[in-house]
């Protein structure tokens, strides 16, 4: 055998394993957890959400009491998402942007609670729209861009003035991080808050636990219009490209395990924007499921799967399995 055929001479023992890659490892600061607020009363109940196991919808003090020991653990990032009954739900999504919606009435509690947290929102009119639609429609039920848009970039500036430090728009109507950024920079508030741009989001079965979590589901038609067709790499690579020029300042693939070549041509492409990468809520129930099925252990395949978007060129790994990383990942690793 040539010498230069060997290859388990470089890897046989726990040590040389970790040199291999050691620039694709997971760390706590790269996790964001993703949490749903609710206008549950009162305001320190909880709900189950139905096929999203160990997910839970949360008031607002609620959410404060299961945050706590997560933050004592090290979680550095959340990224919120509101959720409201039925009966405050319009077809422009008035109370998005209401002082009394659950994710307005979390901001300061969280702000001043958690001081050392950072506080993503996630931006988007399908949780308040009474169509369940992600922006405003036009008589004919398409999308009316340019009022959308405006929309969003109003619920957005009343988001960062309640101390949201990061809003992420994941409604993927065109030209929204532009109308985000003006009315951020209008308000003297564009060097206080990033945008953390859903840019590349397929329309994707993965999606079904969290529709149940955000009761977000369309009411007639599909999202096929505006997001992504699942089979395109050149409206995934274009809608990165339309939001770096539009001035977002972290980009985002969403979902994250059927889309690893997406995650490795976006980085390659803009590799000096932090990449976010999505492990959706269809790939946690997926993970959660087999893990049950003793298909494998959950905590080796949970890690392994975030490794390989890691080893793609994901920055920042957005996983409703923070809780338990912070926990594994202050363990040694395996090698
Ligand atoms: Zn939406």
């Amino acid at each position: 055998m040539e010498a230069s055929h060997l290859l388990h001479s470089g890897y046989f023992n726990p040590t040389l394993r970790s040199w291999h890659g050691s620039n694709t490892l997971l760390n706590i600061n790269q996790l964001i957890y993703p949490v749903f607020v609710t206008d549950l009363v009162p305001d320190e109940s909880s709900e189950e959400i139905p096929n999203f196991p160990e997910q839970r919808r949360y008031g607002v003090d609620a959410l404060v009491d299961h945050l706590l020991p997560l933050v004592n653990k090290g979680l550095k990032t959340i990224l919120v998402f509101g959720v409201t009954t039925s009966s405050n739900k319009a077809s422009n999504g008035e109370y998005a942007s209401s002082k009394d919606s659950p994710v307005r009435r979390c901001l300061p509690i969280l702000r001043s609670k958690f001081p050392s947290l950072t506080i993503a929102v996630d931006l988007c009119l399908c949780g308040y729209t009474s169509h369940g639609h992600c922006g405003i429609l036009k008589t004919d039920g398409t999308i009316d861009n340019p009022a959308s848009i405006q929309r969003l970039a109003e619920v957005a500036l009343s988001f960062v003035q309640d101390g949201a430090h990061i809003i992420a728009p994941s409604d993927m109507m065109d030209g929204r991080i532009d109308a985000i950024k003006k009315i951020l920079i209008l308000n003297n508030l564009a060097s206080s808050v990033a945008v953390l741009s859903y840019s590349s989001k397929f329309a994707s079965c993965f999606y079904g636990p969290f529709r149940d979590a955000a009761q977000s589901a369309p009411s007639a038609g599909n999202r096929r219009a505006y997001q992504l067709p699942a089979a395109s790499t050149g409206l995934a690579i274009r809608a990165a490209e339309r939001d770096v020029i539009e001035g977002a300042d972290m980009l985002m693939v969403k979902p994250g395990g059927p889309f690893l070549d997406i995650i490795k041509e976006v980085k390659q492409r803009f590799p000096h924007h932090p990449l976010a990468v999505y492990q959706v809520s269809g790939e946690y129930a997926m993970l959660w499921h087999a893990a049950r099925a003793n298909a494998f252990e959950l905590r080796a395949a949970v890690i392994e799967s975030l490794i390989g978007m890691r080893r793609a060129g994901a920055d920042i790994l957005i996983t409703y399995f923070t809780p338990q990383l912070l926990d594994w990942l202050k363990e040694e690793l395996q090698y």
